[in-house]
């Protein structure tokens, strides 16, 4: 059982980067604990910076023959005030960023898995990756994964990838995983069936949380509850249902929005969700995606950050299987590169949360937004990810962005 890369996780990181690694010609084995389709508690919301990443892949035709929803901009509700973003087609890629797609994570992610085994990577599904292997000078050289039946496996592979997800067990196991304990949250999820369709991704924020919907695929609406995790020990004797219908008082123009729905999925938990990772290379072994540390749902952009973070580590990958002796470079070149792209939009995001815990703070952006449509869609075409905080530095970029009609 030996392979040049082993990518432990099948999520967008994981799928995207065994893709391009397998068409570059190596031999990689992707694995993932559950059995696809899988549920992934999501906002189902692709960011229009996804677009040239999944045309790069070849995907763009197959995503639109499952119907995504267009999402054109994000409407933005909290204290009684509504503020509408749109996407203005800034970036590197002009119009074909000006909008981005809500669809369902169970046909997304297959799509990409389906991808990556047609380019030729192995597939183990139902294999969970319960540790990693070492040599004796500390590099890591394998996995021992347990498959379906409960049996163990000992693979050996060159470079062992960790696409694994927030909670991270190769992280865990390289011993570089840090919780955030400011920003200890908790998400459910679930779909629901009879709301009105919009072209907008929704998000109500109110003291303490927020909720973030999108309709995905033809009709279906993806509800996001994001609250901190100490709220669950209030609940009591209530059940998930009246657990978020006890927010509606805080976001009443979302409970509206439910009005006369009915949910059409179990309440899917996950948290805590904020970690971050000390490093994302090391011998042997190197982290993509979530795997490498909390994205903050309310911008919507974790599955931009798998998509570069894939392609950026399948360059470095690529570079250090064909001359060993450069893959300390090439490691550090891809963490360097990610650093530099998405540091800073998870410093944006951490920012924003912070924000969030000053409702004084949230009306009076929210007041600005509404009366200055440019400044909303400046908001949210920064969490489209078409611009890097940066570019707001340079006087180039609001030329443009005046000139950019949404
Ligand atoms: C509530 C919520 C809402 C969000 N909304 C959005 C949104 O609207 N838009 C957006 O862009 N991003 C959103 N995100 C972030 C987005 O979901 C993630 O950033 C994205 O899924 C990351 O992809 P990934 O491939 O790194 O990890 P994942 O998609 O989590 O995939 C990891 C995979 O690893 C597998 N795995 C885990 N442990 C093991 C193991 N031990 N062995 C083998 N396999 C294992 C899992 O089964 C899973 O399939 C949201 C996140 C949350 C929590």
């Amino acid at each position: 059982m030996q392979c040049d890369v082993l990518v432990v996780g099948a999520g967008p990181a994981g799928s995207a980067l065994a893709n391009q690694l397998a068409r570059a010609g190596f031999d990689v084995v992707l694995t993932d604990r559950k059995a696809f389709p899988r549920e992934k508690p999501c906002g189902e919301f692709l960011s229009p910076e996804c677009t040239p990443y999944l045309a790069a892949l070849d995907l763009q035709e197959p995503l639109a023959a499952l119907g995504p929803r267009l999402v054109r901009g994000m409407s933005l509700h909290g204290h009684g005030v509504q503020a509408l973003g749109r996407f203005r087609p800034v970036g590197a890629h002009g119009a074909t960023a000006a909008s981005g797609f809500g669809i369902r994570r169970t046909r997304f992610d297959q799509l990409l898995l389906d991808a990556a085994v047609c380019a030729g990577v192995r597939w183990l599904p139902r294999h969970d990756c319960l540790a990693l292997q070492r040599d004796q000078r500390g590099r890591v050289v394998g996995a021992e994964l347990r498959d379906a039946a409960g049996a163990p496996q000992a693979w050996r592979a060159r470079w062992v990838v960790g696409a694994d997800g927030v909670h991270s067990r190769v992280a865990r196991a390289l011993g570089v995983q840090r919780p955030t304990p400011w920003l200890d949250q908790f998400a459910l999820v679930a779909h629901y069936a009879d709301v009105a369709p919009r072209a907008t991704a929704e998000v109500h924020l109110f003291p303490g949380g927020f909720f973030a919907a999108t309709t995905v695929d033809a009709s279906v609406f993806s509800v996001n509850l994001i609250v901190p995790r100490r709220t669950l020990r209030d609940r009591g004797s209530a059940d998930w249902d009246q657990f978020v219908a006890g927010h509606f008082d805080r976001a009443p123009a979302f409970g509206q929005r439910l009005a006369g729905s009915r949910r059409t999925t179990p309440w899917r938990g996950i948290g805590p969700l904020a970690y971050t990772t000390r490093r994302q290379v090391f011998a042997g072994a190197a982290l993509v995606g979530d795997a490498c540390g909390y994205v903050d749902p309310l911008t919507g952009e974790g599955i931009y950050f798998a998509l570069f973070g894939a392609r950026a580590l399948a360059e470095a990958l690529g570079a250090a299987l064909h001359d060993p002796a450069r893959a300390p470079v090439a490691l550090a070149a891809y963490a360097r590169r990610r650093r530099r792209e998405v540091g800073p939009r998870l410093w944006a995001a951490a920012a924003l949360q912070r924000a969030l815990r000053h409702p004084w703070l949230v009306r009076a952006f929210l007041q600005r937004a509404a009366r200055w449509p440019a400044l909303a869609d400046l908001m949210v075409t920064l969490t489209g990810d078409a611009v890097h905080p940066r570019d707001l530095l340079r006087p180039s970029f609001w030329r443009c962005f005046r000139a950019a009609t949404p």
